[in-house]
């Protein structure tokens, strides 16, 4: 009986994980001649989506106009809450990255938090646009990005800012998000 009941857990569970396979395989399959974005596999359940942002000053300014700018140009619906599962940092690390993201998936492919974080040490020395640009790239993580290559917000160096200009939502990171929400 206790193996009976853990088998039938086993099975609901490789079904869950099936389900979402197939889903990013098929995405794939009809995407992949026209667009180099990655998805991460993991989402939130809908496309209203509300995060808590913690950060001061220009780092606030920044993440807000980043988010605003996920919702201007693709489908999903960003606004602020409080005590949300997503939320939005600065924090000061001489050793991180530029910026980081959390990520926590359940076994539906469902984001349970994320947690984005600009690391002020590198990034005190950049334009605003550059700022921008690093939680714009982070909350792509948090929307179920990963990187992708080109001049797109996804790409994994803050490069794509300093050298080349982009700060805002390309053609592909839309084409992304909008393939998940
Ligand atoms: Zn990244």
């Amino acid at each position: 009986m206790g193996n009976r009941v853990g088998e039938r857990l086993r099975r609901s569970l490789l079904g869950g994980i099936a389900i979402l396979a197939l889903t990013v395989a098929g995405t794939l399959a009809g995407t992949a001649a026209a667009n180099a974005y990655v998805l991460s596999g993991c989402k939130w359940p809908g496309a209203n989506i509300k995060y808590s942002n913690y950060t001061a000053s220009l780092y606030y300014t920044a993440s807000s106009q980043a988010a605003a700018n996920w919702t201007t140009a693709t489908d999903v619906n960003l606004s602020t809450g409080s005590g949300e599962p997503f939320s939005i940092w600065d924090n000061y690390n001489s050793s991180g990255a530029v910026g980081t993201t959390v990520r926590s998936c359940n076994i539906f492919g469902h984001y349970t938090s994320t947690a984005v974080y600009g690391n002020t040490f590198h990034m005190a020395a950049l334009s605003a646009n550059c700022k921008r640009l690093v939680y714009g790239h982070e909350i792509g993580h948090a929307l179920g990005l990963n990187h992708a290559s080109g001049n797109v917000m996804m790409y994994s160096s803050v490069s794509v800012c300093t050298v080349n200009g982009v700060y805002t939502v390309q053609p592909d990171d839309r084409n992304g998000v909008n393939s998940i929400y």
